[in-house]
C-alpha cells in the first residue's frame, strides 16, 4: 500500500497535503504491484514505434473525430457555451472524450508535449463548466434535450439498470481525471471527479438508491479514486456496487446472480471482463475472499471454455456476448476489441493477486494478437469485432458512431510499459519481453534493469541487472507457457508437435540449471552492477490444435510463433484466396523476417494446396501451391480480403473456389451501397441455416418495407429456367426476415421482364428455394424483392440455371 501512496504522491508530492481527504495508510491492495509505465521506458522495434503512432496519429485524430462528431459539442452545449439542445447518438459518448484525455496524459508522461497539454486543459475547463453544481454530470441530461434521448429516463438515475450510462461515464471519468493527475500533477479534472464521485457517495448505497451499475466500469473507477484521495467510501461504494448487483436482473449484464454466485462467463463481453477487473480489484483492496473464489472460476471457465487462440473473448454479435462453452465460430467471431482490453486488464490483476505467470500468458496472446487488431498499422483505423475469418466482408472502419473501441485502444497502447515488470517487497517480476530500460524500487534498494531483446521475432532476451548497490533480490522471469507446450492454460488449445524445445538461462554467459515457480524461473543471489541474465527461449514455428468440442476449427490448425498467432491473408496467396488453401499436418514450414513488409513481420512459408469446385462433379479440384501466412494482428492493412486463423488439414475442412457457374462468373450489383457483401451471394457455400452468420451473407438491414433488388450481369448470353435462393434471416433477435414476396426478371433489349415462372415463388427459411420457369435466352437476370413491413432481408446464395 505504501508503494501506491508513493507513485501517486511521486509526481505531485505538493499538492498531496491539499486533497479532500486525509490520506490514511491503506490497510490492503494487491500483494504484488505493478511497475508504473512511467518507470519503463521501452525503446525496442516492435512496441515503440506503434505507441509513437499512437502518440502522433492516434490521439489527435481521436480527439478529432470526438469534435467532429459531436462529443465536444455535447459538453459545450451543457455548459451553456454553444446553443441549441442537438447532442450525438449514444448516452455514453461522454466516455470517448475522458478515454482520449486518459491517453493523452498517459501519453505526455512518456514524452512530453506541452500543446496537447494545453489542449487538455482546455477541454477539462470545459467539462468542468458542462458540470451541474451539486456535481452530476452527464451531458445528455444536462442539455435538456426537447426529445430526450429513450435511453436516458426522467429523472436521474432513472434508467441506470437498464441503459443510461450515468454510472459508466462516472468510471471513464474518473480512470481519466487519476490518470490526468498522476500524469501532470494538476488537479483540475481530478476535482470534477472528486465532486461527481461525492455525489454518488451521498446518492448511492444502503437505504439509499440501491440500483446496480447497467454498464460496469465505475467499480474499477472508484477503486482508482479510493488509492488517489484515500477516500474509503469511494471504495465501499464500489463494493456495493457489486453487492447490490443481482439476482433479480439479466445475464446480459451479469446480473441475475449476485456476483458472488457467478462462477462461468455470461452476457456481454466488455460489462463482464470490467466487472471481473472490478472484482479483482476490490477483492484485493478489502480481503475479500468470496470475490476470489467467483473470479478464479470464472476465469476458469474463460480460457478453458471460451477463449479465442487469439485472446479474444465474446464470441456472439447477439448481445457482444459470450457464447456457450466452445462455441468459438471463426468467421462472425465478435472478439470486440474492448473486450481484449478488459480481459487485459483483468489477467493483470489476476496475476497481481496470484503471482502466476499463466495470467500473462493470457495477457500477452491478447495483447500481441486479439487487441492488436484493432488498430491499423496506420493508427487512424479501427476494428470493433475481430474475426479470425473474412471474406472481404470486414474491415477497418475510420469511425464508428459507437466509438467505445477506437478511444479505448488510444488509452490502452501508451499504458503498456506498465505490463512489464511487478514487483513484490524483494521480489521483481520480469513479465513481458521488449526492450526497455526501467528503475525499480526494491525493498533492498533501486535497480536499474535494461531488457534487450528482438521479441517477439526472436527468442533471446538479455537482462542487465544493475542495482544501486550489491544486494541479495529475487528475480523472478517468466517462461511463457508457449515455450513449454502450453499455449493455453487448461486444454482448449495445444500444439500439434509433442517435442519439446530447449529453453536455456545463462547469467553471465553461464548456462544454469534453474527452480521454477508458478511459473517464473526463480533467481535469487546477490545481484551486482552489470550482472546479465540471458533467456534464450525457442522461436519455432508450431501448428496449434483446438480441443475437438470447438466444431469451427475441427479439421484445421492454426500457425503460431512464440506469442504470435499467424493468418493466411490475401495479397500474400494466388488469386487473392485462402478460404480454399489446405495444408498437410505434417507439412514442413519456414519462418523468414521481411523488413518491407507490414512494418517488419516475420512471414511463414510452407506448401499446401488449393482445392476448387468443377463443374459436373462433386469431386474436388487440388492444386500444389506455396502458401504464406502473415502475423494476425497486421492483417486487414491492405484493402478487403480473405483471411483465416484456422487452416484446413483435412479436406472436408476446406472451403473449395467455386466453380464457374454461370453465378459465379457474373458481376454482381444490387441496390445496396456496401460492395463488400455482393460476393457473399454467388460464394458456393451452403449455410448450416438461415441465420448462420459465419457465412457471409448480403442483406438491406435497416431497411424496410421497401423493394430491392439484385442482380447478375452475365458474362456472356445464357440459357437459363431455374433460380435457387437461399434467405438470410436472424429472427427473432436480428432486423432481418425472410421476405414478402419476390420475383425473377430478365434483361430483354435493355428492358426488364418477368419471366413466366412454371412453378410458385415459395419463400421459407433454412433451404433453397428453387423456382423454375420458361428458358428465356439473356445477358442479365434480376431478383426484386419486397422487404417485410418491419423487418429488413439478407441473402445468403443466389444460383442459376
Ligand atoms: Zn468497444
Amino acid at each position: 500500500m505504501m508503494i501506491n501512496k508513493q507513485k501517486a504522491v511521486g509526481v505531485l508530492a505538493l499538492s498531496w497535503a491539499a486533497l479532500t481527504s486525509p490520506v490514511l495508510a491503506q490497510q490492503k491492495d494487491y500483494p504484488i504491484q505493478p511497475v508504473a509505465f512511467t518507470s519503463v521506458h521501452v525503446n525496442d522495434n516492435f512496441w515503440q514505434p506503434k505507441m509513437e503512432v499512437n502518440a502522433t496519429v492516434t490521439i489527435p485524430y481521436v480527439l478529432a473525430q470526438c469534435k467532429a462528431n459531436g462529443r465536444m459539442d455535447n459538453f459545450l452545449r451543457a455548459a451553456k457555451k454553444l446553443d441549441g439542445d442537438k447532442l450525438s447518438e449514444f448516452p455514453f459518448d461522454d466516455t470517448d472524450v475522458y478515454k482520449a484525455i486518459e491517453g493523452a496524459s498517459y501519453s505526455m508522461q512518456n514524452k512530453r508535449n506541452p500543446q496537447l497539454d494545453k489542449s487538455i486543459d482546455s477541454l477539462i475547463s470545459i467539462i468542468g463548466a458542462a458540470q451541474e453544481p451539486d456535481g452530476y454530470l452527464y451531458t445528455f441530461r444536462t442539455v435538456n434535450a426537447k426529445k430526450p434521448h429513450e435511453w436516458i429516463g426522467s429523472k436521474r438515475w432513472e434508467k441506470e439498470e437498464d441503459l443510461s450510462h450515468e454510472l459508466y461515464n462516472a468510471g471513464h471519468l474518473y480512470e481519466a481525471a487519476v490518470a490526468h493527475y498522476q500524469a501532470t500533477g494538476k488537479r483540475t479534472l481530478l476535482n470534477i471527479a472528486i465532486k461527481n464521485a461525492d455525489l454518488l457517495v451521498k446518492t448511492f448505497g444502503p437505504g439509499k438508491i440501491e440500483e446496480y451499475p447497467g454498464h460496469q466500469i465505475v467499480e474499477i473507477g472508484l477503486s482508482k479514486m479510493y488509492r488517489v484521495t484515500g477516500n474509503k467510501q469511494y471504495l465501499d461504494l464500489a463494493k456495493f456496487f457489486l453487492d447490490v448487483r443481482g439476482p433479480k436482473g439479466d445475464a446480459y449484464n451479469q446480473a441475475d446472480k449476485k456476483v458472488v454466485d457467478q462462477h462461468e462467463a455470461e452476457g456481454h463481453a466488455v460489462r463482464a471482463a470490467y466487472m471481473y477487473t472490478g472484482m479483482a480489484d476490490i477483492a484485493a483492496l478489502t480481503g475479500n475472499t468470496q470475490y476470489l473464489a467467483a473470479i478464479d472460476d470464472i476465469w476458469s471457465d474463460v480460457v478453458t471454455k471460451k477463449l479465442y487462440i487469439t485472446g479474444g473473448i465474446g464470441a456472439t454479435g447477439a448481445g457482444e456476448a459470450f457464447g456457450e462453452a466452445y462455441q468459438l465460430p471463426n468467421m462472425s467471431a465478435y472478439a470486440e476489441t474492448c473486450a481484449a482490453i478488459g480481459n487485459v486488464y483483468w489477467n493483470n490483476r489476476m496475476f497481481l493477486l496470484h503471482g502466476d505467470s499463466k495470467y500473462i500468458d493470457v495477457l500477452e496472446r491478447t495483447l500481441y494478437n486479439g487487441l492488436l487488431s484493432g488498430v491499423s498499422l496506420s493508427g487512424n483505423r479501427f476494428f470493433y469485432p475481430n474475426p479470425l475469418a473474412s471474406m472481404f466482408q470486414h474491415q477497418r472502419s475510420a469511425w464508428i458512431s459507437c466509438a467505445c473501441c477506437i478511444s479505448n485502444m488510444t488509452r490502452f497502447l501508451p499504458s503498456l510499459p506498465g505490463y512489464v515488470y511487478a514487483k513484490n517487497k524483494n521480489d521483481l517480476y520480469v513479465n513481458l519481453f521488449m526492450s526497455n530500460s526501467s528503475n525499480i524500487k526494491l525493498t533492498s534498494g533501486n535497480v536499474n534493469i535494461v531488457q534487450q531483446t528482438d521479441y517477439p521475432w526472436k527468442g533471446r532476451v538479455d537482462i542487465t541487472v544493475n542495482p544501486d548497490k550489491a544486494g541479495e533480490f529475487t528475480l523472478r522471469v517468466r517462461i511463457p507457457g508457449w515455450a513449454k507446450q502450453q499455449p493455453v492454460p487448461g486444454d482448449l488449445y495445444t500444439f500439434m508437435d509433442k517435442k519439446s524445445f530447449p529453453l536455456t538461462l545463462m547469467i553471465n554467459g553461464q548456462a544454469k540449471s534453474f527452480e521454477t515457480e508458478k511459473g517464473y524461473a526463480v533467481l535469487k543471489r546477490t545481484w551486482k552492477k552489470g550482472d546479465k541474465v540471458s533467456l534464450l527461449l525457442p522461436m519455432e514455428t508450431e501448428k496449434v490444435l483446438a480441443n475437438p468440442q470447438v466444431k469451427d476449427d475441427r479439421g484445421r490448425f492454426a500457425f503460431e510463433r512464440g506469442p504470435i498467432v499467424y493468418c493466411l491473408e490475401g495479397p500474400d496467396n494466388k488469386d487473392s484466396l485462402v478460404q480454399n488453401i489446405l495444408i498437410d499436418k505434417n507439412a514442413i514450414a519456414d519462418a523468414n523476417y521481411h523488413a518491407d513488409l507490414l512494418n517488419g513481420v516475420d512471414v511463414i512459408s510452407a506448401e499446401g494446396k488449393s482445392a476448387k469446385r468443377q463443374l459436373k462433379t462433386d469431386s474436388i479440384l487440388q492444386t500444389d501451391q506455396m502458401v504464406k501466412a502473415i502475423p494476425y494482428y497486421a492483417w486487414a492493412n491492405r484493402g478487403p480480403s480473405e483471411m483465416t486463423v484456422w487452416i484446413p488439414y483435412e479436406t472436408s475442412a476446406v472451403r473449395p473456389k467455386p466453380a464457374p457457374t454461370i453465378a459465379s462468373t457474373s458481376k454482381v450489383s444490387a441496390s445496396l451501397k456496401n460492395v463488400r457483401m455482393f460476393a457473399a451471394i454467388k460464394d458456393q457455400y451452403e449455410p448450416a441455416n438461415s441465420k448462420d452468420t459465419n457465412y457471409p451473407y448480403l442483406h438491406w438491414w435497416p431497411a424496410k418495407n421497401t423493394n430491392e433488388f439484385v442482380q447478375y450481369d452475365f458474362d456472356a448470353e445464357h440459357t437459363v429456367n431455374e433460380s435457387k435462393v437461399y434467405w438470410y434471416d436472424d429472427g427473432p433477435w436480428g432486423g432481418c426476415r425472410i421476405p414478402v414476396s419476390y420475383k425473377i426478371l430478365y434483361k430483354k433489349d435493355g428492358q426488364w421482364v418477368p419471366v413466366k415462372n412454371t412453378t410458385p415463388y415459395a419463400i421459407s427459411k433454412d433451404s433453397f428455394n428453387v423456382v423454375t420457369f420458361e428458358p428465356v435466352v439473356t445477358t442479365a437476370l434480376r431478383m426484386e424483392i419486397q422487404l417485410p413491413v418491419d423487418n429488413s432481408s439478407g441473402i445468403h446464395e443466389w444460383a442459376v440455371k
